[in-house]
Protein backbone atom coordinates (compact mmCIF):
# COMPACT_ATOMS: atom_id res chain seq x y z
CA UNK A 1 0.00 0.00 0.00
CA UNK A 2 0.92 3.71 -0.91
CA UNK A 3 0.54 6.36 1.44
CA UNK A 4 0.95 10.29 1.27
CA UNK A 5 0.30 13.43 3.36
CA UNK A 6 0.64 16.88 2.51
CA UNK A 7 -0.67 19.96 4.39
CA UNK A 8 -2.56 22.75 2.72
CA UNK A 9 -1.61 26.28 4.18
CA UNK A 10 -4.39 29.11 4.23
CA UNK A 11 -4.05 32.68 5.38
CA UNK A 12 -7.36 34.60 4.53
CA UNK A 13 -8.55 37.92 3.97
CA UNK A 14 -11.66 37.63 5.79
CA UNK A 15 -12.72 36.29 9.02
CA UNK A 16 -15.20 33.67 6.74
CA UNK A 17 -14.47 32.55 4.25
CA UNK A 18 -14.64 29.62 1.79
CA UNK A 19 -12.13 28.15 -0.74
CA UNK A 20 -12.41 25.55 -3.13
CA UNK A 21 -9.27 23.04 -2.84
CA UNK A 22 -10.60 20.58 -5.01
CA UNK A 23 -7.86 20.91 -7.92
CA UNK A 24 -5.25 20.96 -4.62
CA UNK A 25 -6.20 18.06 -3.43
CA UNK A 26 -6.60 16.04 -6.97
CA UNK A 27 -2.43 17.13 -7.52
CA UNK A 28 -2.00 15.54 -4.53
CA UNK A 29 -3.60 12.84 -5.63
CA UNK A 30 -1.80 12.84 -9.24
CA UNK A 31 1.55 13.02 -7.24
CA UNK A 32 0.82 10.19 -5.17
CA UNK A 33 0.50 8.01 -8.17
CA UNK A 34 -2.02 6.51 -6.12
CA UNK A 35 -4.96 4.81 -8.91
CA UNK A 36 -7.53 2.89 -6.00
CA UNK A 37 -8.14 4.27 -2.33
CA UNK A 38 -9.08 6.59 -0.08
CA UNK A 39 -8.01 10.32 0.23
CA UNK A 40 -8.96 12.11 3.93
CA UNK A 41 -9.26 15.63 4.10
CA UNK A 42 -8.92 17.62 7.55
CA UNK A 43 -9.16 20.87 8.83
CA UNK A 44 -6.23 21.07 11.63
CA UNK A 45 -7.90 23.91 13.24
CA UNK A 46 -10.87 23.91 15.59
CA UNK A 47 -12.57 26.99 14.02
CA UNK A 48 -12.12 25.77 10.40
CA UNK A 49 -13.52 22.95 8.30
CA UNK A 50 -13.68 20.96 5.50
CA UNK A 51 -16.75 20.07 3.34
CA UNK A 52 -17.91 18.95 0.19
CA UNK A 53 -20.90 21.08 -1.80
CA UNK A 54 -21.51 22.91 -4.81
CA UNK A 55 -19.21 25.48 -6.06
CA UNK A 56 -21.70 28.43 -6.44
CA UNK A 57 -21.77 31.82 -4.89
CA UNK A 58 -25.47 31.84 -3.89
CA UNK A 59 -25.17 29.08 -2.01
CA UNK A 60 -21.88 30.04 -0.08
CA UNK A 61 -23.57 33.39 0.41
CA UNK A 62 -26.62 31.36 2.02
CA UNK A 63 -24.36 29.31 3.71
CA UNK A 64 -22.64 32.70 5.71
CA UNK A 65 -25.89 34.13 6.29
CA UNK A 66 -27.31 30.64 7.48
CA UNK A 67 -24.41 29.80 10.43
CA UNK A 68 -24.26 33.80 11.19
CA UNK A 69 -28.23 33.13 12.50
CA UNK A 70 -27.23 29.82 14.01
CA UNK A 71 -23.93 31.52 16.15
CA UNK A 72 -23.94 35.13 15.25
CA UNK A 73 -20.06 36.72 16.02
CA UNK A 74 -21.45 39.89 17.73
CA UNK A 75 -21.97 40.73 20.65
CA UNK A 76 -19.27 38.52 21.58
CA UNK A 77 -20.05 38.72 25.11
CA UNK A 78 -22.64 36.18 24.73
CA UNK A 79 -20.23 33.22 24.83
CA UNK A 80 -18.82 31.52 27.68
CA UNK A 81 -15.99 30.71 25.86
CA UNK A 82 -15.06 34.59 24.95
CA UNK A 83 -12.78 35.81 27.09
CA UNK A 84 -9.39 35.87 26.13
CA UNK A 85 -10.49 35.01 22.74
CA UNK A 86 -13.57 36.28 20.67
CA UNK A 87 -13.97 33.01 18.26
CA UNK A 88 -16.65 31.05 20.10
CA UNK A 89 -18.74 31.30 17.30
CA UNK A 90 -16.23 30.11 14.96
CA UNK A 91 -16.16 27.00 16.97
CA UNK A 92 -19.89 26.43 16.67
CA UNK A 93 -19.67 27.49 13.02
CA UNK A 94 -16.96 24.57 12.26
CA UNK A 95 -18.65 22.10 14.29
CA UNK A 96 -21.87 22.29 11.71
CA UNK A 97 -19.83 22.23 9.08
CA UNK A 98 -17.86 19.69 9.71
CA UNK A 99 -14.20 18.70 10.41
CA UNK A 100 -13.34 16.39 7.45
CA UNK A 101 -14.33 14.60 4.34
CA UNK A 102 -13.45 10.96 2.76
CA UNK A 103 -13.56 10.64 -0.79
CA UNK A 104 -12.78 7.70 -2.87
CA UNK A 105 -10.13 7.82 -5.31
CA UNK A 106 -10.83 6.12 -8.44
CA UNK A 107 -8.62 5.42 -11.35
CA UNK A 108 -6.17 8.05 -9.76
CA UNK A 109 -9.62 10.89 -9.70
CA UNK A 110 -11.86 11.94 -6.73
CA UNK A 111 -14.91 9.72 -7.47
CA UNK A 112 -17.18 12.47 -7.04
CA UNK A 113 -21.02 12.93 -7.77
CA UNK A 114 -22.01 15.77 -9.77
CA UNK A 115 -21.29 18.71 -8.52
CA UNK A 116 -19.32 17.96 -5.72
CA UNK A 117 -16.35 20.48 -4.86
CA UNK A 118 -14.05 20.49 -1.89
CA UNK A 119 -14.08 23.41 0.20
CA UNK A 120 -11.87 24.75 3.27
CA UNK A 121 -14.34 26.69 5.49
CA UNK A 122 -13.01 29.65 7.62
CA UNK A 123 -14.81 30.73 10.50
CA UNK A 124 -11.95 32.53 12.64
CA UNK A 125 -9.21 33.86 9.48
CA UNK A 126 -6.31 36.45 8.60
CA UNK A 127 -4.13 34.10 10.12
CA UNK A 128 -2.04 30.92 8.70
CA UNK A 129 -4.11 27.86 9.00
CA UNK A 130 -3.53 24.41 7.76
CA UNK A 131 -5.41 21.51 6.18
CA UNK A 132 -4.14 18.19 5.75
CA UNK A 133 -4.40 15.58 3.00
CA UNK A 134 -3.77 11.85 3.33
CA UNK A 135 -4.25 9.88 0.42
CA UNK A 136 -3.99 5.70 0.92
CA UNK A 137 -4.07 2.76 -1.50
CA UNK A 138 -2.55 1.63 -4.56
ZN1 LIG B 1 -11.46 29.69 20.79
Amino acid sequence: MKSIREELWFDTRNRVEFVNITGDVQRIIDESGIREGLCLVNAMHITASVFINDDEGGLHRDFKKWLEKLAPHEPVSQYAHNGFEDNADAHLKRQIMGREVVVAVTGGKLDFGPWEQIFYGEFDGRRRKRVLVKVIGE
